[in-house]
């Protein structure tokens, strides 16, 4: 049972509880009913549990194996997904000392576009599971770079042909494993994204949905109509059956078993990682952004309920549906080698011995001394999407030192960062004046001072960067009243520090230039 503690605010509608909830360090009564939303990550399966307030009361993480059977290839075992994912949310529960009574719903979110499939009837996976990053399948979406395949793919789903979305890979896992199609056939075997498989755990088999955010990154559904597209399937060979039900961002999915937390629990919100991070970040008006600076960079733009195709090689997408309401649009863009810079940097070059430590030798020069790095490392994304660049460092004189470097790699993600704002202002024809920002690299001042000088944009951070979660949270919230509308949720909105530019024009258009002349020299290296 919830205990109302001293410490509420008087004539506070809702009740509060004295549990362990932290601001800047210091406990704060966190305010029931709660959320538990589960962010099941590429590396790690995290549990964490809000208050009525969007306050974190707790929060568990547990990693899992990353399995790399050949080179460009990337697999989890999707039972130890479940394993680790079940074993946070239990644990985060006890933490915070709370029942599953307290817990008003379920959310989850989770890295998109990595595929499972398993038999229906004993609810084991055929295979492991394939990951976004994985590349095996190249050459089945290479041949799909032909003017009509290309142009079915970008009208229906918004995406471009690339091993990176779903449907090459549930391909993949119907022709190689024995026997996989034929089951498929026979209507034996289920496929889905990570989301499907919680769900389908949760609810101990009994729901197999997914949500319209995820769906849209599968390559298989027609973002306009809302539905599975048959030509899509036939292009890819994929079974209808095998696919499942989709429902909005916001909705109560199905109910958790008792099993689960020792009581039924409703599931009322599910979505992608990254438009979880943009409803996170309220961004839910048209043309607000947020940029998320994790391994990768993921910048995503709200269009409201237009889809805008974009003229600058961007991602229209599906951002959230809350239930009998118009599905939201995004314009998104990908930069594949965001913090993984800053990582190669203390593992690859050695000249840093942690990630924070690139600040400090970053600072320690006033500019890269002509130095321009391009951290094109697998390829570029957006809005270059050159799969054969690969990194480079330009400019080095016998003065350049590992501060240059260092400062050079912050620009370099800060550059490409900026080269998809540049993309999304000319597709939404509007110039973009301030963008939100969260992920562990939005952790450094020195780069989201560096990212608003290079752009001329204001970077806004926000005071807790668990914003992927708390989109989540927010979308099961609405789900079963505990926020009534949207605008309720503003009430929760945090404080923010703002990162202003403070170069000019002039100077920002000179240091623009020289990066696209370092880009251009990345570009096509490997054959
Ligand atoms: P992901 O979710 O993709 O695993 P995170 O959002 O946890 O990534 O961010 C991790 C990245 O942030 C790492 O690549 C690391 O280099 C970078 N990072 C973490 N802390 C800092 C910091 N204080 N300064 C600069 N970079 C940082």
């Amino acid at each position: 049972m919830l205990r109302d503690s001293e410490g509420c605010p008087s004539g506070s509608p809702l009740e509060c509880f004295k549990g362990s909830a932290y601001r800047n360090g210091m406990p704060v009564a966190a305010i029931k009913p709660f959320i538990l939303a589960l962010d099941q990550g590429t590396t790690s399966s995290r549990a964490i549990v809000f208050g009525g307030d969007g306050r974190i009361v707790a929060t568990s993480q547990q990693e899992f194996e990353q399995i790399f059977p050949q080179h460009g290839w990337v697999e989890h075992d999707a039972a130890e997904i479940w394993r680790t994912q079940l074993g946070t949310a239990r644990d985060v529960l006890k933490q915070a000392e709370l029942h599953a009574e307290d817990i008003a719903a379920i959310a989850i979110t989770n890295q998109r576009e990595t595929v499972v499939v398993w038999d229906r009837e004993t609810g084991t996976p055929i295979a492991n599971a394939i990951v976004w990053q994985d590349r095996r399948t190249a050459d089945q979406t290479d041949a799909l770079k032909t003017d009509q395949a290309s142009r079915l793919i970008r009208e229906r789903t918004g995406l471009l042909p690339d091993p990176y979305f779903s449907a090459s890979k549930i391909r993949w896992l119907l022709d190689h494993v024995d026997g996989a199609r034929d089951a498929a056939r026979a209507g034996r075997l289920a496929c889905g994204t990570i989301d499907s498989w919680l769900l389908y755990n949760l609810t101990g088999g009994a729901r197999h949905a997914t949500d319209v955010s995820n769906a849209s990154r599968t390559m298989l559904f027609d973002i306009h109509r809302l539905a599975w597209d048959d030509e899509l399937l036939d292009l890819f060979d994929i079974p209808r059956t095998m696919l499942p039900e989709v429902v909005p961002s916001s909705s109560i999915a199905g109910h958790a078993i008792a099993d689960i937390l020792g009581k039924e629990t409703p599931i009322a919100g599910i979505v992608g990682d990254q438009q979880a991070a943009l409803f996170g970040q309220l961004c839910v008006s048209p043309g607000m952004i947020k940029s998320t600076y994790g391994t990768g960079c993921f910048m995503l733009v709200n269009t409201g309920a237009e889809a805008i195709e974009s003229r600058s090689d961007l991602l229209t997408t599906i951002a959230w549906q809350i239930e009998g309401q118009p599905v939201q649009y995004a314009l998104e863009g990908s930069v594949f080698i965001g913090g993984a810079a800053i990582q190669w940097l203390r593992d690859g070059l050695g000249i840093i011995d942690s990630a924070p430590a690139v600040n400090e030798l970053g600072a320690s020069v006033d500019d890269c001394g002509g130095v321009c790095v391009v951290p094109a490392f697998v390829g570029l994304g957006a809005p270059h999407w050159d799969p054969s660049a690969r990194g480079s460092i330009h400019g080095i004189t016998r003065g350049t030192t590992a501060a240059h470097i260092a400062r050079a790699t912050l620009e370099g993600i800060a550059f490409q960062v900026a080269d998809v704002m540049d993309a999304m202002a000319s597709d939404m024809g509007v110039s973009i004046a301030g963008f939100r920002v969260d992920g562990g690299a939005a952790a450094s001042d020195l780069l989201m001072q560096i990212q608003a000088d290079l752009a001329g944009i204001e970077c806004h951070r926000p005071e807790i960067t668990e914003t992927t979660a708390l989109g989540a949270a927010y979308l099961a919230g609405l789900a079963i009243g505990i926020w009534p509308e949207m605008e309720s949720l503003t009430a929760t909105e945090q404080q923010y520090r703002v990162f202003r530019p403070t170069t000019d024009k002039p100077t920002r258009e000179a240091r623009r230039t020289q990066w696209r002349r370092a880009v251009e020299r990345s570009k096509h290296w490997v054959e």
